[in-house]
């Protein structure tokens, strides 16, 4: 393993950035966990400047709301999870697994529209949240209105942050939500810098198991630091 560490600009804050990573060729997913640390940290700026203004997060412990939202997250995510579910106790790991299966079956019987892109693709993608929101399916890993991997949850999950109520939550689209703006949305700069092209390949969360179960061939492409390296290019991006 390698450390590099250094100091990044967003905005007039400043950002601390560690990674630890395998010298030689590894997964992306090897990036996780420092990647993880970077979107709370930003996540954290743009909950210093609501305060700064006088407003306060509403989102916390025990509120779920959000929670029935589309989650995007990449490949390397997916088979993060995956491999988090793998790693847990067998009669817990086939609860969540079954829990996957059946929101996966309930959207997909729902003939949702095309899922677009953030990038590309804006109002299909919006288009696609809003009609997934409207079929109520919670989030595999949301347990009694509490996130059950909130250490390990996905980087977008990092950068919802509202000042609202948490009623606007489960009411997506009606323009009553109050979304915090995040100076850097850490998931899609960690997804384009991951994959092929450039562009942005995600998938809904409930997709996360089934992608990883037919994900033969890991991509070992890059070394780690190859790989911090292009994460910081698209972060200057
Ligand atoms: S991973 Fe956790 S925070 Fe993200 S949607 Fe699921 S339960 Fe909520």
């Amino acid at each position: 393993m390698i450390t590099g560490a250094g100091r990044v600009r967003i905005g007039e804050d400043t950002v601390q950035l560690k990674f630890t990573v395998p010298e030689d060729a590894c997964p992306p997913e090897a990036l996780l966990p420092d990647v993880q640390a970077l979107a709370s940290q930003v996540a954290a700026l743009a909950e210093e400047r609501v305060r700064r203004v006088g407003r306060r997060i509403s989102c916390k412990a025990g509120c779920g709301a959000c929670c029935r939202q589309m989650v995007p997250i990449s490949p390397a995510e997916a088979r993060h999870l995956a491999a988090l579910v793998d790693a847990l106790p067998p009669e817990r790991a086939a609860e969540i697994r079954k829990r996957f299966n059946e929101a996966l079956a309930t959207i997909e019987a729902a003939s949702l529209p095309s899922r677009g892109n953030p990038d590309t693709e804006k109002p299909a993608y919006r288009e696609f949240g809003l009609s997934y929101f409207r079929m109520g399916v919670a989030c595999p890993f949301l347990e009694k209105e509490s996130c059950s991997i909130h250490r390990d949850r996905p980087l977008v999950c990092r950068e919802y942050l509202v000042t609202s109520p948490p009623a606007a939550c489960a009411e997506p689209g009606s323009g009553q939500i109050r979304q915090v703006n995040i100076p850097v949305t850490v998931w899609s700069v960690f997804g384009r810098s991951v994959s092929a092209d450039g562009s942005l390949e995600w998938m809904p969360l409930v997709e996360a198991l089934r992608y990883a179960a037919s994900d033969t061939k890991a991509d070992r492409g890059k070394t780690g630091p190859e790989r911090v390296a292009a994460l910081l290019r698209e972060l200057e991006r």
